[in-house]
């Protein structure tokens, strides 16, 4: 068993803070490392490290910038392989799902790797008589990011990429569950030549979040995590003067309309509820069913019961474990609420057992029919491979329980209708909206982010908002006085 550290200033280092955690193996339920936890200290070694690393990397070339993060794109691209093992043995994701979560954070080291195009600025010639002025945009110093255990690679990599391909370096604070790929990430970086302490990694809990949000010499802090953290942080961050960004949790609705095809709809709910085992904040946690929809309950029923679990690591597994045994028994006790307050449960996967692997953290897909927005199941975030099914009377009362619910990440229409499709477009408060498609996670040339509860701060993540919110913008008004009149004058300036 071996301990996972801290990335600071280019090397592995203990720290000072002796607190340590078990990082366990989900399919075997056995502890596979033990992580440090850093407190104040450690973090203020790695802000130490940033802030000197900054000097140098801030003031880089665009040109010298980019061929770094050319270099890391095809180090990342390389090993996605290797990448996706590691997530997958301490998350306990599928290979295949953790090769789409490595290949949708690839995307963004793309988008930053035109990041001279991004910020190149604007001019205006001859503003006024005899004076240009220009915006440029110029990073913030040393920013930070705190990210979740359920896309270990891909939600860091919203961050960083764009953080210091803007000229930022950045302190990683990965989650303590699954922290072993923030390390290799980090060899990867100073593999592809980004200068030592550029990029850091921090492990730890609370502890460390909390000396993250005080420290001075943190400028902005990204996060992404569950909605009261997420609520916490950024008001936090904010009192300590720091720009924040923080993504939280998510209550994802799938409306079927009648006109929808019952067959395309069965399988991708049960692919968009069950998939990485319903851990992602994008996953279709209730489906909203306008018009009877009987049939279209047992046929997702059927098939979530024909899912096959397993370990991560075996080709047959289309769905592994949850994170830990505590998040397996919250799940299964909140089907066991929902059945007595009166929710029918049409696949049940509770107490599953997997030969060979007991001791794992596995729940199985659970499908639950009649639930009522009263219903916990319904109230709560689950963050598990359940799916729960509302019934609505039209398209109008589908947008309004969308719209009556605290979170606005996700949502998605199945239906073959574009009046229909648009309505529903036009009416959600939501972030992020899929037509027949369920699990609308935007392109890396957009942004991310949901409404409501599910994010807190003006910006969305990666895309155009990543590139404003590490950056800040200066406007530079300008002329060349030649020979001629002086045109000074104490009343304010106004362009001629
Ligand atoms: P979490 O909120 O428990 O942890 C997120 C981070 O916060 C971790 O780094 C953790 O160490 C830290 N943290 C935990 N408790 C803390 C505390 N009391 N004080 C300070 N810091 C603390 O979330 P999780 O369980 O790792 O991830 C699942 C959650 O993340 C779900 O709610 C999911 O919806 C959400 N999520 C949201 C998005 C999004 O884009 N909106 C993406 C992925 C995950």
């Amino acid at each position: 068993m071996g301990t996972i550290e801290h990335w600071i200033g280019g090397s592995v280092t203990a720290g000072v803070s002796s607190r340590r955690a078990p990082v366990y193996q989900p399919a075997t339920g056995q502890v596979a490392h033990e992580v440090v936890l850093a407190g104040a200290a450690d973090v203020d070694a790695a802000v130490s490290a940033a802030r000197v690393a900054f000097e140098g990397w801030g003031q880089e070339s665009l040109s010298r910038r980019t061929k770094v993060l050319f270099a890391f794109r095809e180090l990342v691209s390389r090993n996605a392989e290797k990448i996706g093992k590691i997530v997958s043995n301490e998350h306990g994701k599928v290979l295949s799902d953790a090769a789409g979560e490595v290949q949708r954070g690839l995307e963004v080291i793309e988008f930053a790797c035109g990041i001279p195009q991004l910020l190149k600025g604007s001019y205006s010639d001859q503003a006024s008589a005899g004076v240009d002025v220009f915006g440029f945009r110029e990073p913030l110093g040393v920013v930070a990011g705190i990210t979740p255990f359920n896309f270990p690679a891909m939600v860091p990599m919203w961050m960083h990429p764009i953080a210091i391909a803007c000229g930022n370096t950045f302190v990683l604070k990965p989650s303590e569950r699954d922290p072993s790929v923030s390390n290799f990430v980090a060899s990867l970086w100073r593999e592809a030549g980004l200068p030592d302490g550029v990029f850091n990694v921090v492990h730890g809990d609370h502890d460390a979040v909390d000396a993250i949000l005080k420290h001075p010499g943190i400028a902005a802090v990204s996060f992404v995590g569950s909605t009261p953290i997420a609520r916490y942080i950024y008001f936090e961050g904010v009192k300590s003067g720091k720009r924040v960004q923080a993504l939280g949790g998510a209550k994802n609705h799938a409306v079927v309309l009648p006109d929808a095809d019952p067959d395309f709809v069965a399988e991708h709910l049960v692919a968009s509820a069950f998939g990485s085992a319903g851990e992602r904040c994008m996953a279709v946690s209730a489906a909203v069913l306008v018009g009877a929809g009987d049939r279209l309950v047992e046929e997702v029923a059927s098939r979530a019961a024909e899912v096959r679990v397993g370990p991560g690591d075996d080709p047959a597994s289309e769905m592994g474990p949850v994170i830990t045994a505590a998040a397996r028994d919250r799940i299964e006790n909140l089907i066991s609420v929902g059945e007595r307050q009166g929710a029918r449960v049409a696949a049940d996967g509770r107490n599953l057992k997997i030969p060979g692997y007991e001791e794992g953290f596995f729940t199985g897909p659970t499908v639950l029919d009649g639930v009522t927005p009263e219903m916990d199941v319904y109230r709560e975030e689950i963050f598990g491979p359940v799916l729960s099914v509302v019934r609505a009377g039209d398209v109008d009362e589908a947008i309004a329980l969308i719209n009556s619910n605290p979170y606005g990440n996700g949502t998605a229409v199945f239906t073959s209708s574009g009046a229909a499709a648009r309505r529903f477009q036009r009416g959600v408060r939501v972030g992020m909206i899929g037509v027949n498609v369920p699990i609308p996670v935007p392109m890396a040339y957009y942004s991310f982010g949901g409404w409501k509860d599910s994010l807190f701060g003006q910006s969305h993540i990666y895309g155009p908002d990543g590139v404003d919110f590490y950056t800040r913008g200066k406007v530079v008004t300008q002329r060349w006085p030649s020979t001629g009149a002086s045109d000074a004058s104490l009343h304010f300036p106004t362009a001629r």
